[in-house]
C-alpha cells in the first residue's frame, strides 16, 4: 500500500481511535436529547461523529424545528449532554494505540490529534493518559475551527500549523464524517471500523483501507 510519501506525521482522530468513548457519546447525546422528548438512535450518534457539539444540535433542532438552536438551547444540551458524559465511567484508550503512537514516535513521526470534540474531561487528559507522545500544541480541538468534520478545515488547520503536505502524513479515522474530511484535505486515510457502523459505510465515505484493529494500522504503516 502506499499513497503518503515518507510519513512525517499521523493525524489521529480521538473518539473512537484513541479512546474507546463512542458508547458513552451515544449514551450521552440519547439521554440529552430525550429530555426534549426527541429520539436519536445510537446509530445515527455513530453516523454523525465528528460534528461539534452545535452542529450536532443544530441537526436535530432543522430537523424537529426547520431552525438552528438558539446559543441558550445549545448551551443547554450540550450542558446535560456533558454533565452525562462526565458521570459515566472514564473512556479506556483502544487497545494497542498507545504501542503504535511509541512506535511512530521512535520513527520520528510526529503525533497530532483532531477531533471535534469540546469535552474537556478527555481533552485534558490527552496529555496525561499519553505522556511524551501527545503534547497540547499539537491538538486540535472543536474549539480550534469555523466549520467542523465534514469539512475538512479541521485536518486543513492540522497541515498549516504541522507544516507538513498532505502526502507527508496520514490520517486514522473511524467515522464516515471524520473521513470524508481527511479525504477532502487531501489525506490518505485509514479507518479502523471500532463503532457499530457496516464497513462499507467507511468505504463509501472515502476510507483508503478499512481495518478492524489497532495492530492492522501498525503492519500497514510499518511492514514487517
Ligand atoms: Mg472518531
Amino acid at each position: 500500500m502506499n499513497g503518503f510519501g515518507p510519513l512525517k506525521a499521523i493525524f489521529f482522530d480521538m473518539d473512537g481511535v484513541i479512546y474507546d468513548s463512542m458508547g458513552n457519546h451515544a449514551i450521552g447525546w440519547s439521554k440529552a436529547f430525550a429530555h426534549l422528548g426527541w429520539d436519536f438512535p445510537c446509530e445515527k450518534v455513530y453516523l454523525n461523529e465528528g460534528r461539534t457539539g452545535s452542529s450536532t444540535i443544530n441537526l436535530l433542532y432543522q430537523e424537529k424545528l426547520d431552525r438552528n438552536a438558539t446559543d441558550m438551547e445549545i448551551a443547554a444540551i450540550y450542558g446535560k449532554k456533558t454533565e452525562i458524559f462526565d458521570s459515566m465511567e472514564k473512556p479506556k484508550p483502544l487497545p494497542g494505540i498507545a504501542a503504535l503512537m511509541t512506535r511512530a514516535k521512535q520513527e520520528g513521526i510526529e503525533i497530532w490529534v483532531v477531533t471535534g470534540s469540546g469535552q474537556e474531561l478527555l481533552l485534558d487528559d490527552l496529555c496525561s493518559d499519553f505522556p511524551g507522545l501527545i503534547v497540547k500544541g499539537k491538538i486540535i480541538s472543536g474549539k480550534d475551527v469555523t466549520h467542523c468534520k465534514p469539512h475538512p478545515e479541521p485536518y486543513l488547520t492540522a497541515l498549516e500549523r504541522s507544516k507538513f503536505k498532505a502526502g507527508e502524513v496520514l490520517v486514522i479515522e473511524n467515522a464516515p464524517l471524520g473521513i470524508q474530511a481527511a479525504k477532502a484535505a487531501g489525506i490518505y486515510t485509514i479507518a479502523i471500523n471500532t463503532g457499530i457502523l457496516a464497513d462499507e459505510i467507511l468505504w463509501q465515505a472515502g476510507a483508503d483501507v478499512v481495518v478492524k484493529e489497532v495492530a492492522q494500522v501498525e503492519d500497514l504503516i510499518f511492514p514487517a
